[in-house]
């Protein structure tokens, strides 16, 4: 064959991607990926052991994965009209619904926002479009977004209900004043659902979706993320899905999980009580704004021109957060750390502080 030319093989959209780059956590505090630090009792391992050693490898999985998902309508209170698809993460759910797009859709979101929004809708050669958040507060410029449906007419909107990486909960006033105004699709992505206290999850009706994971609460190596919605639209997201996407191991284990659901509610109330005395800590530390969070994540802002020189600085004493400085606009200057155990989250500190002083 004559040299394979990828110029012309692939679209140009993939090609102009850079990778979606995950930093090699070996060895380090990991605080960079909103992961819950916790992990189970000896003995809530031995009963889930005992329930995967019967789970039938030799088979493909359920394809309707029909017991999780009736399980998870029972945790998320759902009334029946409401329908649930299944993704290999949310992350495949995002993509799912792009997917389903015509070509020329426009996609609606805040800046900053979570990255997958935009990275899928690129590569898929839509139209995005990211409205930056208020300066003062994090929060939806109401009018810029409203501006921007009447311009753009999105088909999606998504809205990160808490945000990544800001943390905070958009104000619901302005999130109903947009799901009135659009005329395509409503996502309201509550990854940090567990933390945040609030929900759209009774809204869910028309155009308007809630997308879920079990990602933060504690499951993030099992992949698995959910969206309810009306029937017609689940319906059509069905369709495109791989037929076997949640496999057997993560059907088992996530239904094993939910059946545990007090372990999660318990890690999540540490969590969250730790998140307040990093607020604090953080907060009093010279040159350093942290912002409220409503999530297992707290932002906040180093003295000008110092982030990366002191992210590195805390990576080099071995705790990884992220730096999200080099995504520009608001995040100039910031940082972002998870909430972790208070051990890992007094080294962090520790490592802060050494790094502020240099
Ligand atoms: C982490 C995150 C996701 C992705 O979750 P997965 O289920 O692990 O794919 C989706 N949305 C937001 C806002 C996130 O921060």
């Amino acid at each position: 064959m004559t040299k394979l030319n990828l110029q012309t093989l692939f679209r140009p959209e993939v090609l102009a991607l850079s990778a979606y780059h995950v930093a090699d956590a070996q060895g380090f505090i990991k605080l960079d990926a909103m992961e819950n630090p916790y992990t189970w009792s000896e003995d809530l391992k031995q009963s889930w052991l005992a329930k995967l050693k019967d789970a039938p490898l030799n088979r493909y999985p359920d394809p309707e994965a029909r017991e999780l998902t009736q399980t998870l309508k029972i945790s998320n209170q759902l009334p029946d009209n409401i329908d649930l698809l299944l993704g290999n993460g949310s992350d495949e759910i995002i993509q799912l619904l792009l997917m389903a797009l015509p070509v020329n859709s426009h996609v609606l979101s805040t800046t900053p926002s979570f990255v997958m929004y935009k990275q899928i809708s690129d590569y898929l050669g839509l139209n995005y479009h990211g409205v930056s958040l208020r300066a003062d507060n994090f929060d939806l410029d109401l009018p810029a977004m409203l501006n921007a449906i009447e311009k753009y007419n999105p088909a999606i909107i998504f809205l990160a209900y808490p945000n990544n990486p800001t943390g905070n909960l958009f104000s619901s006033d302005a999130i109903n004043t947009i799901i009135d105004a659009a005329n395509g699709l409503v996502i309201i992505d509550e990854a940090y659902e567990p933390f945040a206290n609030a929900s759209f999850m009774n809204r869910v009706a028309n155009n308007v979706l809630v997308m879920r994971t079990v990602s933060k609460l504690g499951l993030a190596g099992l992949r698995l993320g959910y969206i309810a919605g009306e029937h017609e639209i689940i319906e059509q997201l069905h369709k495109i899905r791989l037929p076997y996407n949640i496999n057997v191991l993560t059907q088992s284990s996530v239904q094993f999980a939910l059946e545990h659901k007090n372990v999660f509610e318990e890690q999540t109330r540490a969590i969250c009580a730790e998140r307040t005395v990093m607020l604090s800590a953080l907060n009093s530390l010279n040159g350093i704004t942290a912002y409220d969070s409503a999530a297992n994540f707290i932002l906040f802002k180093t003295p000008e021109n110092q982030a990366t020189k002191i992210f590195e600085a805390i990576k080099a004493q071995g705790v990884l957060i992220k730096n999200v400085h080099p995504q520009g606009g608001l995040l100039t200057d910031c940082l972002r750390v998870t909430v972790g155990t208070p051990e890992e989250n007094q080294a962090f500190l520790q490592a802060l502080k050494v790094a502020l002083s240099r």
